[in-house]
């Protein structure tokens, strides 16, 4: 089955459109995709359109600012990436940046290795663990310059997630369905106590099904207290 091109809607809604690489890329990932979904549980969204507007779209549509941007040389780390997303498409449309697909599930992991291979994508790497530990692990603490998460949770764990992930002045991205003013209220000290702000709210019709969607913008300030303690003598400390 071919994805459709949507030349038109790509340049009116992100001002951006796949290259002819790209595209050829985005129809691989999706052959391979409806493969790897008979044997694994992958996705549910299979139908052309809808592989387009849910996976590919959505995934780029969070990261409309890095599209624009000259300074795409990012280290990204997607966290509960499932099938890719929204890692893939990122890593696709960014080739100068690194992108990073964590997840906890080996299965889905061992998958997205092969597919990387398939694909030749020379920008991404994998990772297996759960966010909450991997968060804590010197390699992986204070990395990333940004850090996307799409259907893992709550937006608030969501955050948790993804705040230590990211170096001093880094941008996490949620990715919502639904969102209202009272989530904000309630996320906001939530994000103060982890050291960041809530930088920016977008909300969005995507453009086949017009479904709205929402993105949270979380920068990271400052680290927390607690946090510029080694993790060695943290535990020695709590310990007395
Ligand atoms: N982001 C993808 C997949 C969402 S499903 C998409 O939007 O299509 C949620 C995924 O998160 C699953 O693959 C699950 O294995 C993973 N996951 C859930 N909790 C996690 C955690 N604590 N750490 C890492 N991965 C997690």
């Amino acid at each position: 089955m071919l994805l459709p091109e949507m030349v038109e809607v790509w340049q009116q809604t992100l001002k951006w459109q796949p290259d002819e690489k790209q595209q050829q890329i985005f129809q691989r990932l999706y052959e391979e995709i409806l493969l790897g979904n008979r044997q694994l549980n992958l996705t549910r969204i299979t139908q052309p359109e809808e592989f387009w507007e849910k996976h590919l779209w959505d995934s780029l549509r969070g990261i409309v600012p890095l599209l624009q941007s000259m300074n795409s040389n990012q280290t990204i780390i997607d966290i509960g990436t499932g099938a890719g997303f929204p890692g893939l498409p990122v890593a696709i449309a960014l080739p100068q940046s690194s992108v990073t697909l964590l997840d906890s599930t080996r299965k889905k992991i061992n998958f997205l290795e092969q597919l990387i291979t398939q694909l030749e994508l020379k920008n991404v790497k994998t990772l297996i663990g759960r966010a909450e530990v991997i968060g804590k692990q010197f390699q992986h603490r204070k990395t990333y310059d940004i850090a996307l998460i799409r259907a893992v949770g709550s937006a608030s764990v969501c955050a948790e997630y993804a705040l230590p992930l990211l170096k001093t002045g880094g941008l996490a991205i949620l990715y919502r369905g639904h969102w209202t003013d009272e989530d904000t209220q309630v996320l906001k000290p939530v994000i103060e106590q982890l050291g960041a702000v809530i930088e920016s709210i977008e909300q969005f019709t995507t453009p086949l099904s017009s479904s709205v969607r929402h993105c949270l913008y979380l920068r990271r300030l400052r680290s927390p207290t607690s946090d510029r303690i080694p993790h060695y003598l943290r535990s020695q400390l709590l310990s007395f």
